[in-house]
């Protein structure tokens, strides 16, 4: 019996030509791999995997097996599936429920079916496993020694469910990892957002007046890599030290309504929801163009927009566009959702080498460790990252400074003045 759900079978050669391409530029990933092959610290592990089902995932997935666990792959967004390599596990004996376009109810079943390998271990991206555990199949708790999380909106409910002490499980965000946030977070949606936005619409980025609402990492990464290709980058910010910070590093700051009325093009990164909403959809151009590369669909209020519109029409694959009463047009990417994993291929796999080998080292620490660890979020521990950042670094040819014995001293010395 097939234990799989993908969109066909058939592009599972491409898939697997892909899947390794990345391979080849995920060299820190490699290393892990080759180690667990040899030390097998996850045999006979059950792990579930909810995430964005792309090429850099497929190596993380090997790297799991190569260590000994058995994975099922589940997508955690229903519009970032890339087929072709769902295909490639599917044909590698990997169970994975995804397919590109899948709506929300075949979204859920997808994770319903994969927790029947009864995890042990839950990786997530966005919390949604963790969730569907918790509210509707307590019976997988006794089985489950921990989860890791990859992305900074399920951190946030994570953190928000163990302060409620409503947290069942130890989980490790490896979004909070130096060596993730401050590479994945910030070069990766950089680069991925504008391929995206270039995909879908190939507009000519110079020039044009770029919205980037929120300036964390994502943010801070949009908005330096659309300086990069001469657009006038406005970001619009609720923290005033991040405001602040924005301003120093060259940006014009202001807040949404006004930015509503200059923007040519926005790009949502809050991880909050309805950020651009109604009161500022009357006030852009005609011709705005919306998206969104923050947490799930939810920044851009989309309903908002539907009721104000005459119209609705699709103008070509990703673009919507909202006819409004008074004749202007606005165009929505990739209804809301994550325009870098849903226009393009999401980060690029240098920047996933370092994720994802966070994951890898955190998945054989929870193994490890799980009798000891509390039903906590925890940081994954120093010792992880800075092992990826110097792996990392050795692979990029890149030799770094030590200190003398005299400087540790001076350092480490109170004493020691002018
Ligand atoms: N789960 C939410 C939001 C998270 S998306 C949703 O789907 O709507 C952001 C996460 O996607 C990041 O933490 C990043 O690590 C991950 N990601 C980005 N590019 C990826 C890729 N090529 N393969 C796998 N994961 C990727």
């Amino acid at each position: 019996m097939k234990d799989y759900v993908v969109k066909d079978i058939k592009m599972a050669k491409q898939g697997a030509e892909r899947i390794e391409w990345a391979r080849r530029h995920m060299p820190v990933l490699n290393y892990i791999k080759e180690e667990f092959q040899k030390t097998k610290p996850l045999k006979g592990v059950n792990v579930i995997a909810c995430l964005h089902v792309t090429v850099e995932t497929a190596n993380l997935i090997s790297t799991l097996q190569a260590g000994g666990a058995n994975v099922a792959l589940t997508a955690s967004n229903p519009l970032s599936t890339q087929d072709d390599v769902a295909a490639a596990l599917a044909k590698g004996g990997v169970k994975v429920y995804a397919i590109r376009g899948e709506n929300e109810k075949q979204y859920y079943e997808n994770i319903e079916s994969a927790l029947k390998i009864k995890p042990n271990v839950t990786l997530d991206d966005g919390a949604d496993v963790i969730a569907t555990v918790h509210s509707k199949h307590p019976e997988y708790l006794k089985g489950i020694y921990g989860g890791c999380e990859e992305t900074t909106t399920g951190v946030i409910r994570l953190r928000a469910m163990a302060a409620d002490g409503a947290l069942k499980y130890p989980v490790i965000a490896v979004n909070d990892a130096e060596t993730k946030m401050m590479f994945d977070n910030r070069y990766g949606t950089g680069q991925s957002t504008l391929h995206g936005i270039i995909n879908a619409t190939n507009i000519l980025l110079a020039g044009k007046n770029v919205v980037v609402v929120g300036y964390g990492w994502c943010g801070r990464g949009v908005a330096m890599r659309a300086k990069g290709m001469g657009s006038n980058v406005i970001v619009v910010e609720v923290s005033p030290r991040k405001a602040l910070e924005a301003a120093m590093d060259g940006f014009r700051v202001m807040d949404m309504k006004q930015a509503a009325k200059e923007g040519d093009l926005f790009i949502t990164v809050t991880g909050d929801v309805s950020v651009i909403r109604k009161e500022h959809f009357k006030l852009m151009k005609d011709q705005a163009i919306v998206c969104n590369s923050g947490h799930f669909n939810v920044e851009i209020d989309l309903e908002d927009l539907g009721k104000m519109a005459k119209k609705v029409n699709e103008v070509k694959t990703d673009v919507m566009e909202y006819v409004l009463d008074d004749g202007r047009r606005i165009y929505v990417l990739a209804e809301g959702r994550l325009v870098n994993l849903a226009c393009a291929f999401g980060h690029p796999p240098e920047v996933m080498d370092m994720s994802f080998a966070n994951q890898a080292l955190s998945v054989k620490h929870i193994v490890e460790n799980h009798k000891k660890l509390k039903n906590e979020v925890y940081k994954v521990p120093e010792a992880i990252d800075n092992r990826v950042a110097k792996m990392k670094l050795e692979t990029m040819g890149i030799s770094i400074e030590k200190l003398t014995k005299e400087q540790e001293k001076y350092l480490s010395s109170w004493s020691m003045g002018t």
